[in-house]
């Protein structure tokens, strides 16, 4: 079975198994992009915020100059980072991303949050003393749009979208857009499958992409600092019996239950081994009564990991997602 796309609106195809960098350092990274680039991966996740943009584009350059790929095999997602959310600050950040990447255009350009952090230069995380966010009330998602819009308009951008916004701020966006939303990345895994906000994104054709497809181990490592424990996806019995069943890993059912459902994901890893496995999902499918065991495994909203609450202060923005 051959790899599966995502079918933006704009006609572009997105592979459906991405890599992840979040958290991934410049030493790990280089070699690790080398590795997952020889391993198939051709859709690259980063943003701004993880500082690994340079990295990424230092690879992606060798590739590209020594021949081994052309530009139009890559699909290269990077997102406006929280202290971004201006409209007039829209350009700049794109072009920080874009020149750090080295690169001419991006396959998919995200705003990251919906909230915004005041912009002071050269600190994408200003706090005051107390370790609070300098959060800007003033976020005007309309006006935000309109910036992203040239951007694709432009060409600049392939396409654009969003990440971690609620419904009725995707509702807004699109009310009032000229050019549609093309994705949305969100947290999506067995334990949180979105349901609602899938279909809501499915009705209006915007695709959906799955961050932390394996329930982020760095992300629960933030929330255990802060007293909270979630339950580990990848020793679920239910997952490992499947897994077993079909002579696979629990990563591998848990990503390739996501792509079953016409959904992209894009795990991190660093590890030879596992970043292999991960891209090794479409030789196998699973069966209508294993779909159902796994779709039966979702907490709905008890399942989220990432709500932010790491980031002190960021609920008192008005548009604080969840
Ligand atoms: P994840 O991909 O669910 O989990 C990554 C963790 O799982 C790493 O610790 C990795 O360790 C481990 N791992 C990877 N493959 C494995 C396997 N087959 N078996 C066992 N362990 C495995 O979490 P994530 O990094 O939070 O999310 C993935 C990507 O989504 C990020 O890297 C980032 O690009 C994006 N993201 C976006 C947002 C957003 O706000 N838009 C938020 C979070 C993440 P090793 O590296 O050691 O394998």
């Amino acid at each position: 079975m051959s790899k599966i796309n995502v079918n933006l609106p704009t006609g572009a195809a997105m592979p459906a198994l991405g890599f992840g960098t979040w958290q991934a350092t410049d030493e790990e990274l280089e070699s690790a992009l080398n590795n997952a680039l020889e391993c198939g991966y051709r859709h690259i996740d980063t943003a701004l915020v993880y500082e690994n943009e340079a990295v990424i584009g230092k690879v992606l350059k060798q590739w590209l100059d020594s021949g081994r790929l052309k530009r139009e095999d890559l699909f290269v997602v990077t997102k406006l980072p929280p202290s971004g959310n201006h409209p007039c600050l829209v350009r700049k950040f794109f072009t920080q991303s874009l020149d750090a990447l080295q690169l001419e255009y991006l396959d998919l350009y995200l705003i990251h949050t919906p909230f915004a952090f005041k912009y002071v230069e050269g600190n994408l995380h200003p706090t005051n003393e107390d370790g609070e966010f300098l959060v800007d009330i003033n976020t005007d998602h309309i006006a935000i749009w309109r910036e992203m819009e040239k951007l694709q308009d432009e060409g600049l951008a392939k396409a654009i979208g969003l990440s971690n916004f609620n419904e009725r701020q995707i509702k807004r966006i699109c009310d009032n857009a000229r050019v549609k939303p093309s994705n949305l990345q969100v947290e999506l895994h067995v334990y949180f499958q979105q349901r609602p906000l899938v279909e809501f994104c499915k009705q209006r054709n915007i695709t959906i992409t799955a961050y932390s497809p394996l329930g982020s181990r760095g992300i629960t490592s933030f929330m255990k600092k802060l007293g909270r424990d979630f339950p580990d996806l990848l020793s679920n019995p239910v997952i490992l019996e499947i897994a077993k069943k079909y002579g696979k890993s629990a990563g591998q059912i848990l990503l390739r239950h996501i792509v079953q459902r016409g959904i992209a994901a894009i795990p991190k890893s660093t590890n030879q081994e596992r970043m292999k496995q991960n891209i090794d999902i479409f030789d196998f499918e699973l069966s209508p009564e294993d779909i159902t065991k796994v779709d039966n495994l979702d907490l709905g909203e008890d399942g989220r990991v990432c709500d932010f609450a790491f980031f002190k202060g960021l609920n008192k923005h008005p548009e604080f997602p969840f």
